[in-house]
């Protein structure tokens, strides 16, 4: 397979996935829930378009972004779903924002009023959702600290106080106690805005794992990323689908005597005689350093191990000689018969969302079914 830069590296996107996991979401959702796929930083590295169209039609009916500009992009490609803005924007931002009919973010009085002077310019109030900080310790003001005030001022000229939420740090660990308490406290405010006139439509507070294991998380809305793609949350998930998987071609075989040295520092050594197989990929790809003598990839559907450092383009994968192989071998680098994502996040101490996310725009994205 020939990518878009001659390359031999493309990630396949299997839309079919993405359907079956928002559809077994929407399953879980209580009564009165409805789900935001959320897509921000290219969806996840799936790419952002083409899941958020998937998504939609699947059952999911709202989309989240981080940036402005990634809803804008949405909208460009003909979106017509509601969009929110998950993190902090600036006045720019909100701009963008209103341009595009995106809601946005706010959890500080200066982008409370930034947002009303943007919808009055607008000539069309800027929804906003209000952030509240019941534990996460980012961005959210302090549960605590929401007062009539803010209620009042949320119900002002310029905006329209569309949405309360608040994020939980910790619904994936085996511990359920602290997001027990993040979820007190926000029952607390939403009993005090309820008492004020002041609840607005939507009130949200899951990410994907509270889906899963908090069904007195939901609200009107949750808001699902990770296992949109397939990715358990979790670990023992239920059935997800993984919806990437990241392949390459064989570059190069040489056969090479025991005792012969790999790579940058030569941290590896042949035992014995045996065949190199050059892949195209590198750490300017997003295959990291870390899996270098530490991760197997799939050739012709067999496992065999990345031996040396992982170079900027280039990794090594050692062949027994018995077994056949040549240029234009098909290699999974992870899905398919490679590893799994959350065995290469594992082996590089970190989580499935930095292994997608860090896959770089030289790997091209192929999305395939819908
Ligand atoms: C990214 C994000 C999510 C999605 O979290 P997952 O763990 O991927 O489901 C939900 N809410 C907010 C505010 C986020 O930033």
């Amino acid at each position: 397979m020939l990518t878009a830069n001659g390359r031999r590296t493309w990630a396949e996107i299997d839309g079919e996935a993405i359907a079956h996991n928002v559809a077994r979401l929407c399953s879980h959702l209580e009564p009165g829930a409805k789900l935001m796929a959320v897509v921000k930083a290219d969806g996840y590295g799936h790419g952002a378009v083409p899941v958020a169209r998937t998504a939609l039609g699947a059952g999911a009916a709202w989309l989240g972004v981080a940036l402005a500009e990634e809803g804008a992009r949405l909208r460009r490609a003909g979106i017509e779903a509601p969009i929110l803005v998950l993190g902090g924007s600036n006045r720019e931002q909100m701009a963008i924002a209103a341009a595009a009919d995106l809601a946005v973010t706010v959890f500080d009085p200066d982008h409370l009023e930034a947002a009303r002077e943007v919808g009055q310019v607008h000539g069309r109030p800027l929804r906003v959702h209000l952030k509240v900080d019941t534990g996460m310790g980012r961005i959210g003001v302090i549960a605590e600290q929401v007062d009539e005030r803010w209620a009042e001022c949320l119900a002002g000229p310029g905006v329209d106080f569309e949405g309360l939420f608040t994020h939980f740090s910790a619904s994936d660990e085996p511990d359920p106690e602290p997001t027990r308490r993040q979820l007190g406290r926000f029952l607390d405010l939403i009993e005090r805005f309820r008492r004020w006139g002041r609840l607005p439509r939507e009130v949200h507070a899951a990410n994907s794992a509270a889906v899963l294991r908090f069904p007195g998380t939901h609200f009107t809305l949750v808001r699902a990323g990770i296992a949109v793609y397939g990715l358990p949350p979790y670990p023992g998930a239920p059935e997800l689908e993984p919806a990437m998987r990241w392949r390459s071609e064989v570059l190069w075989v040489k056969t090479v005597p025991a005792g012969f040295r790999v790579g940058y520092g030569g941290t590896y050594e042949t035992p014995a005689p045996m065949q190199l197989a050059a892949v195209p990929v590198g750490y300017a790809d997003g295959y990291r350093r870390a899996w270098g003598n530490r991760a197997a990839v799939a050739i012709r559907g067999r496992l065999y191990p990345v031996v040396g450092r992982v170079s900027m383009d280039q990794i090594t994968v050692a062949v027994p000689l018995e077994d056949p192989v040549r240029t234009g071998d098909p290699v999974d680098l992870m899905g398919g018969s490679g590893p799994s994502a959350e065995r290469l996040a594992d082996l590089a101490d970190t989580i499935t969302y930095e292994v997608v996310t860090g896959i770089s725009n030289r790997v091209l994205r192929r999305y395939a079914g819908n």
